[in-house]
């Protein structure tokens, strides 16, 4: 049965963002789940050390949320949202704008964080058309970002091993750095801010009158190798946004329900977006709804009269579906009743100094860490900074190791995700970190000191 259900997985599947030869090698086939535990079809348990893919916050089958998808289940499991809406997607609007930064007041549902971006792109690009300034049609992008992998969110995405290849499919836009401290010259988080809210302030003043948006991840880089932004930097970027009329679309697709210890991470600067991008933890880590929130000044640019040609011209089959709108409901209120934000906030402090005592190993070079949100790299020079040969692929080794171990993530080239739910206790923590520890040595001290 077991043997059967990995060959058919081999010959029918083609699994995202994976190399199907890695897979072959390596097949897992995930059966139920329980806690921030996994189990495969073979019964080994596994903690889920990224989440499910930075998605899930109160672990597997919590008995809360599938009441919430069951009761829902009784009354209705989809109708639509095109001109008409539905009990539970009209509440968790309300709720949203409730817990989200005070000027967003508007929410537009989708499936997907990429979509999310999508429809803020597409937002920021007919907002300026409907007030009469079509001229701004350009997009600035942090280089090495990443916001999904539709066309229009790699547009805007700026990781070259996933991004290169469809180059001639992108719109053109531009790009500025970011501050990436460990990688950078002077190792100063103020000097590396200061530059480049410096190159970012030399392009708005020449093209401002061109461009339309600016988008960045909210406090943190994650698929770009969780690169925290140094102190001031996003806040910094608000302030040159508005100062220069560009909107700003923040996407807190990874960072947004509590994950970096408050509800949306641009809580830590006092950041109000224009446009913001939602998803993954929303609905707890059960169903596909993501949101684009923005606020009453562009919402109110779209209303008018149907033949002045200024709607919204966009949606999908399942925006707004019920089961996902009733889940992410129940999501929230386990928030509030168990006061996950702060136990997140309060339980990074000792995450941190579980990951402190990885630093001491020679082949970790950088811990980088808000919250809940954890990237260890691994590096061949701890002093000169040098990377393993890239064709050692000792990132996704020491993940192979871990699983063996009894812990899933996946890795961001020779950055180590750690990501585990929000539930997890000290406890459920400690194992974790001693899991990839114990992976980290035993993969790297015999590639320790070879170099490229
Ligand atoms: C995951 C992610 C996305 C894309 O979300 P999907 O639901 O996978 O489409 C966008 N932005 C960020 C920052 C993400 O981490």
């Amino acid at each position: 049965m077991t043997h059967e259900l990995i060959e058919k997985s081999k010959k029918y599947l083609w699994l995202p963002f994976t190399q199907m030869k890695d897979y072959d090698e390596n097949p897992l086939i995930i059966e139920s789940g329980n806690g921030i535990k996994v189990k495969d079809i073979n019964g080994k348990e596994y903690y889920d050390g990224f989440s499910a893919l930075w998605l899930n916050v109160h672990g597997h089958r919590k008995k809360e949320l599938d009441e919430a998808i069951k009761k829902q289940l009784d009354l209705i499991a989809h109708s639509t949202l095109l001109g008409m809406t539905n009990v539970p997607a009209t509440e968790l609007a309300e709720k949203l704008i409730e817990l989200s930064p005070e000027k967003l007041s508007r929410v537009f549902y989708s499936d997907s964080g990429a979509e999310a971006m999508e429809i803020a792109l597409k937002m920021a690009f007919q907002y300026w058309k409907n007030i009469d300034k079509p001229e701004k049609q350009k997009f600035i992008a942090m280089q090495n970002g990443y916001h999904g992998d539709t066309i229009g969110a790699v547009s805007v995405g700026s990781i070259d091993l996933y991004h290169q290849v469809y180059g001639p499919l992108m719109f053109e836009g531009f790009k500025v750095p970011i501050p990436d401290v460990y990688h950078s010259n002077s190792g100063d988080p103020v000097q590396c801010r200061d530059e480049c809210l410096h190159i970012l302030e030399q392009l708005l003043m020449e093209h401002h009158h061109q461009i339309a948006a600016l988008t960045i991840e909210s406090m943190i880089q994650g698929a770009g190798g969780m690169i925290v932004m140094p102190e001031g930097f996003l806040s910094g970027v608000r302030a040159l946004c508005t100062k220069y009329d560009v909107l700003m679309i923040v996407d807190e697709v990874a960072t947004g329900f509590g994950r970096t210890g408050k509800m949306f991470a641009c809580e830590h600067e006092d950041v109000q977006p224009d446009l913001m991008a939602v998803g993954k933890g929303i609905t707890g880590g059960y169903l596909p709804i993501a949101a684009t929130l923005t606020t009453e000044a562009i919402y109110t640019a779209f209303y008018d009269d149907y033949q002045k040609r200024k709607t919204l011209f966009h949606g999908h089959s399942y925006t707004g579906n019920q089961l996902g709108c009733a889940v992410a409901l129940e999501n929230l209120r386990l928030f509030e009743a168990e006061n996950i934000v702060e136990e997140v906030a309060k339980k990074s402090e000792y995450l941190q100094l579980l990951l402190g005592e990885l630093q001491s190993l020679p082949a970790v070079g950088d811990i980088r860490q808000i919250g809940f949100m954890c990237g260890v790299e691994l590096v061949s020079s701890k002093e000169t900074k040098e990377p393993y040969p890239a064709e050692k692929r000792i990132g996704y080794h020491v993940t192979l190791k871990m699983r063996d171990l009894g812990m899933l993530t996946r890795p961001l080239g020779d950055v180590i995700v750690f990501m585990p739910p929000h539930a997890s206790t000290m406890e459920e923590l400690y194992a974790m970190v001693a899991i990839m520890k114990e992976a980290i040595i035993e993969v790297t001290s015999g590639v320790t000191n070879v170099r490229a």
